[in-house]
């Protein structure tokens, strides 16, 4: 609990000074230093004592009293942490002048704002995620989004239609949200607080000035960015930098530049996509365990763990660009003393980009500088590793990489070796480095010396062996004397300071005299290691984009060879790219179940798309025979494929997506307000609307939500337009095995099956895909073995055999073979030679008399 310093009420000059400083931050906590405290008044000291679980207590008595809490600043960072995991702000008040230095009211300012979008410290952050403060806002028909990390400077801003704008939001997962006053559209739910700022601040023409102010730039188009392509993109990324500076109350030299994401380069993935293929969170648990990205990093650095999320979560459109990385990662594949050579160097670097981001706000400490240095050490090496490099990335390293050895240097001539984590309690700079501090250090250790030659002196001229010179903050240095050896020998000059429970304390004038000597010597000590360190950190902020560049470089090679890492220890292949529509997967596997299977082995699955002759499957077979897996075990390889990396399959053949869609399974979405069918819709018509021929997508069960005959009505006719309209490649998983008919009236749909054997009473699941389609779904053999009791499922079974005898007179028979000639399709007219002379004709042009005719002659020809 904190310990109080001080009295007074509300009228002293301090109090006068608190409340002027806490009315400019109404919506922060104050954490308000005096001393070696942080104290907060008032209704934040109520709120913080409630939410800290720390004594409240009072300043002044009686009417006057206020209410007040308090924080060691040693300990104040578990507090801050706890403060803004609760959602709120504080901003901290420090004392600007040594109060060795006046006697009155200490000056005061606050020096930065903390929130859960502004934070820079390693403890508290997730290396491998960025933390973002995001700002977005609705121009009619467009939304614009801006997203910052200020513990690592990257900064950037897109434009969107408004009806993306929570899919977007939801692939940056802001860690704090920054919305206009007047911004009223439903939002998801985000992780971190959301922050209403003026509308003002949301203006593009003062954002733009706001931003060239910022970067010290004429303009933005140096940066690839143009206000009127983007406005309100440009708006929230003003926005942000306003925030970002009144918070932070520095300089932010670590973010270098702005950069608009380039949609029109990276594959976007909704929402709804992203959370069934389970690409950094499972979907049911919400967990990072179990996610496609937990299984594949096998990176080695926090940059390159951040940059491998980001390409899964936006994976590259570009042929160039993907083959870029590939290259990459066939060499460290094909080399394994490159690839050793790469992750040996890659083990030993630490966060550079979150060091620059500290660095850049004066918030690195001397074992931050010593981290950098360390990291810094290991980049001559890396650059030696990829001396003969083939491959155009890692050649782009060899030839770019700074390996910034004159900075390494400078830190450690500088900063001895194990700094402690205090800055102005020396013990910082290294001996030698500098005359005058090394001289104020000799006095302070001769002064010690000299401490225990006068306390062998006042044992002889005491008497009392047990004696010692100790030292408190209170009194100084001073002579105990155990209450055992009694007080006749002392000598008469010692006075006696204090008596504890076992001893007697007593200090002398000399003792006193030297004791300003030797504590003096050690304050300028102090003052001067800080004032050394400071320098220092100045010097290397100044050099910011030179880390940033560096460790930009250094996630590069991190995500190359931990893909080809994962490629030789999970036996993945390099996928054939093109920019055509095929997709053919030899003996393909899903990346995270083939782990998971206790023992049991994965069975491999081909997989053959190519419209348009071959764009739409039909996938149907038993419950649990593993239609879910195999459809995914497809996206995520083209996902996979389209980061750069090899996939799990013996062969695959991939025609680059311009987006995967995927509507698997059903789930509530309650916190909306939508119903399991409505969402199911949605989702769909979300593909309908906005899949192209050059799109993936995967169907799961659609229709399952509603009655069998609208469900089946409806996947019906959104295959049709799939294969018609939209000419995408399609994976339809599905237990209306009435949609296998499709394949008898369209060219481009082939069914598939996943086998399974039946063996006496039981099905045995042999998880592999087979051509045709089935229509037996074994649900109740699936309940059998999930543990439902023998007499309901023998009463299911008399209900079935019943269901099945009434569905043989009116099952609905959707399509029937070509060769059949008749009509029975509900949705389409069936192909045939009438029809088809029926349809040239032009019933404007035709009486009614020759238009029965016409069909007199025609039934005549083709029959009924
Ligand atoms: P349902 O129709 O009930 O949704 P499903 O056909 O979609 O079932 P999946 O969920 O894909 O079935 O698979 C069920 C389980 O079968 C998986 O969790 C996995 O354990 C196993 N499985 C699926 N595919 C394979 C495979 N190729 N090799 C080995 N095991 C598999």
């Amino acid at each position: 609990m904190a310990k109080r310093n001080g009295r007074g009420n509300s009228k002293t000059p301090m109090m006068a000074q608190y409340t002027a400083i806490k009315r400019e931050h109404p919506d922060a906590l104050l954490f308000y230093r005096m001393g070696d405290f942080y104290e907060m008044f008032g209704e934040d000291a109520r709120e913080a004592a409630a939410l800290l679980n720390i004594t409240l207590t009072a300043r002044s008595k009686g009417d006057n009293a206020i209410p007040m809490a308090g924080v060691p600043v040693r300990a104040a960072h578990n507090y801050l942490v706890k403060l803004i995991r609760a959602g709120k702000r504080v901003a901290v008040c420090e004392q600007m002048q040594d109060p060795r230095d006046t006697k009155g009211l200490l000056e005061r300012q606050v020096v930065r704002i903390v929130t859960a979008g502004t934070l820079t410290e390693e403890e508290v952050l997730e290396d491998s995620e960025p933390n973002y403060l995001v700002a977005c806002c609705v121009r009619g028909e467009r939304a614009g989004v801006a997203w910052l990390d200020v513990s690592t400077g990257e900064f950037q801003l897109t434009e969107c239609a408004t009806a993306r704008l929570n899919d977007e939001l939801a692939r940056i997962d802001p860690a704090e949200l920054l919305l206009p006053e007047d911004m009223d559209i439903a939002l998801p739910s985000v992780r971190g607080p959301v922050q209403r700022r003026p509308d003002f601040d949301f203006h593009a023409g003062e954002a733009e000035k706001e931003l060239t102010r910022f970067f010290g730039v004429q303009s933005l188009a140096g940066f690839g960015v143009d206000a009127i392509e983007v406005p309100a993109g440009l708006a929230c990324a003003g926005a942000l930098i306003r925030y970002a500076e009144e918070t932070q109350k520095s300089a932010l030299p670590h973010v270098r530049r702005i950069e608009c994401f380039q949609r029109s380069s990276r594959m976007a993935l909704d929402q709804a996509t992203r959370s069934s293929l389970e690409l950094v969170r499972t979907q049911r648990e919400g967990q990072k365990d179990g996610s496609l990205l937990s299984i594949i990093d096998e990176t080695l650095t926090p940059m390159g763990a951040r940059l491998l999320r980001e390409r899964v979560l936006a994976p590259f459109l570009d042929r160039e660009r993907i083959e870029r990385v590939q290259d990459a990662v066939s060499e460290s594949v094909e080399a394994p003393a490159l690839r050793d050579a790469l992750r040996d160097c890659l083990t030993g670097i630490r966060d550079l980009e979150r060091l620059a981001g500290r660095l850049s706000c004066g918030r690195a400490n001397a074992r931050d500088l010593v981290s950098l240095a360390a990291g810094m050490r290991v980049l001559p090496e890396l650059r030696t590793a990829v001396q003969g490099a083939q491959s155009t990335l890692l050649m782009a390293v060899r030839d770019e990489l700074d390996d910034l050895a004159d900075l390494a240097d400078r830190i450690q001539q500088r900063i001895v070796d194990e700094p402690p984590l205090a800055l102005k309690e020396g013990g910082v700079i290294r001996e030698g480095f500098d005359a005058d501090l090394d001289e104020l250090r000799t006095i302070g250790r001769e002064g010690k010396v000299w401490m225990a030659r006068f306390q062998a002196r006042a044992i002889e001229e005491s008497g009392i062996a047990t004696l010692r010179v100790a030292f408190n903050k209170v009194f100084g240095y001073y002579v105990e004397v155990p209450r055992s050896a009694g007080t006749e020998t002392i000598p008469a000059s010692w006075i006696r300071k204090q008596t504890v429970k076992h001893a007697e304390r007593y200090v002398t004038p000399e003792l006193k005299d030297y004791e300003t000597k030797v504590l003096k010597s050690d304050e300028l000590a102090c003052d001067q290691e800080f004032e050394l360190f400071v320098a220092l950190r100045d010097e290397l902020a100044s050099q910011v984009s030179r880390i940033l560049d560096a460790a930009r470089h250094v996630a590069e090679v991190d995500v190359a060879a931990a893909l080809a890492e994962l490629a030789v220890k999970r036996a993945w292949c390099r996928p054939a790219l093109s920019n055509g529509q095929e997709l053919t997967i030899e003996d393909g596997r899903h990346p995270v179940i083939e782990t998971m299977l206790a023992g049991e082995p994965f069975v491999p699955n081909d997989c053959a798309l190519g419209p348009p002759a071959r764009s739409l499957i039909v996938l149907t077979g038993p419950n649990m025979a593993g239609k879910s897996t195999w459809i995914r075990q497809v996206a995520l390889i083209v996902l996979l494929a389209q980061i750069g990396s090899w996939v799990p399959a013996r062969s695959a053949s991939v025609g680059l997506v311009d987006r995967i869609f995927t509507r698997v399974g059903a789930a509530d979405d309650i916190a909306r307000g939508s119903s399991t069918f409505m969402v199911e819709m949605e989702e769909t018509a979300n593909i309908l609307n906005n899949a192209t021929d050059r799109s993936l997508v995967i169907l799961d069960e659609v229709g399952r939500g509603t009655s069998t005959y609208d469900g089946l009505a409806l996947a019906w006719a959104i295959c049709e337009a799939l294969h018609d309209r939209i000419g995408c490649r399609t994976l339809f998983a599905t237990h209306y095995h009435q949609i296998t008919e499709l394949a008898d009236l369209a060219v481009g749909v082939h069914n598939a099956h996943v086998a399974v054997r039946e063996w006496e009473e039981d099905i045995v699941f042999l998880h592999r895909i087979e051509a045709g389609g089935t229509d037996k779904s074994y649900g109740l053999h699936v309940a059998r073995l999930a543990g439902i009791p023998g007499d309901i499922l023998d009463r299911a079974h008399s209900v079935l055999t019943k269901l099945e005898g009434e569905g043989e007179r009116t099952k609905p028979a959707l399509a029937t073979k070509r060769h059949d000639g008749q009509q029975l399709d509900l949705f389409q007219p069936p192909p045939s030679p009438a029809c088809d002379e029926l349809s040239e004709l032009d019933p404007d042009k035709l009486s009614p008399l020759e238009a029965l005719l016409k069909l007199k002659e025609l039934k005549e020809r083709y029959g009924s």
